[in-house]
């Protein structure tokens, strides 16, 4: 069994009320592929950068287990760039910057050594793109998640809604959730959303922890409650890469295994937002990851058991 990923590897600049960074390396599938290999061991990786894109990045994906055979390096070419200015509250922020470059005319060739993938993560990118990906598998995986963003809502929504009657589950944060089906609650939106296609749905609140749906089951972990927040770049992105890598390793697809997973990914989100980027996911160690959990298993036990 394998899981692939897919998404933008891209330079970030962020702006936080600790600091501003110049570019440094984010992006979505880098996010998602290095959360789930504390869980994985067999990640493929599609997705597009330029030739600025530093080289020892990709030696750091191949390091943690990340296949790259699928990630495109496009000669005198610039990799997708992002910029956002977290408010003071840092649980919402503008983008100030989208520059597409490669990711704009990405057309995802999928290795025929990744085909028949049983999981497929469909990371933040143009949902055309998402469901090219869907298309060109031999065999459907046996469950596929999705990303998005309020950005592709405004430009793409015809494609967007496309690529959602494709896909098991939609990972996405409240304010998305709010703007993707008109509605404030979310419970209102979780029934909407669901009507669009996905059966499973996550609604990440920030520092408010996260939900999920499923039928009539409703799911609710916390996020841990951190003294300094440095930088929420990438957390929504690495609680997907840990609630999938989880699956992946479990195999298990079911409401029941999926709790578990919402903890696992909430437990590598909170370590996500120590530090800027995706420095401190690549300076954990597998102990690091198994005390957090139990961190957040004590953190939610109401002792009735
Ligand atoms: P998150 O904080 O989890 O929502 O994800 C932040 C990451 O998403 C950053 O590293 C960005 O490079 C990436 N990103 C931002 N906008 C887009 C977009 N329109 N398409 C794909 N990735 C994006």
């Amino acid at each position: 069994m394998s899981l692939l990923v897919i998404g933008s590897v891209a330079f970030d600049a962020i702006e936080t009320p600790f600091g501003k960074t110049d570019k440094i390396v984010g992006g979505a599938a880098s996010y998602i592929s290095i959360s789930s290999s504390f869980f994985y061991n067999s990640i493929n990786l599609v997705a597009v950068i330029g030739d600025d894109f530093p080289k020892d990045f990709i030696i750091k994906l191949n390091q943690r287990g990340v296949d790259t055979k699928g990630l495109q390096i496009k000669e005198g070419e610039k990799s997708f760039f992002w910029s956002g200015k977290y408010h003071n509250d840092m649980n919402s922020r503008d983008t100030l910057v989208t520059e597409l470059n490669v990711l704009g005319t990405f057309d995802p060739i999928i290795p025929d050594s990744y085909q028949n993938c049983e999981i497929l993560m469909l990371g933040n990118l143009l949902p055309s793109v998402q469901s090219t990906v869907i298309e060109r598998l031999t065999s459907r995986p046996k469950f596929i998640a999705m990303d998005t963003m309020n950005f592709w809502m405004d430009i793409a929504m015809e494609d967007l809604r496309k690529t959602m009657t494709m896909v098991d589950l939609l990972i996405i944060n409240d304010e998305e959730a709010r703007q993707l089906s008109g509605e404030y609650s979310l419970l209102k939106a979780s029934r909407i959303i669901r009507n669009m296609g996905p059966k499973y749905l996550v609604i990440k609140k920030g520092e408010h922890g996260a939900l999920l749906f499923h039928g009539n089951d409703l799911f609710f972990c916390p996020a841990l409650p951190l003294e300094e927040v440095f930088d929420p770049t990438g957390a929504g992105d690495t609680f997907a890469g840990g609630f999938m890598g989880y699956l992946a390793k479990s195999g298990e697809i079911s409401f029941r295994n999926m709790k578990k997973a919402v903890v696992y990914g909430s437990a590598m989100a909170s370590f996500c937002v120590e530090k800027f980027g995706t420095e401190r996911l690549l300076e954990l160690s597998d102990e690091d990851v198994e005390e957090r959990v139990k961190l957040f298993l004590t953190l939610s036990d109401m002792g009735f058991h």
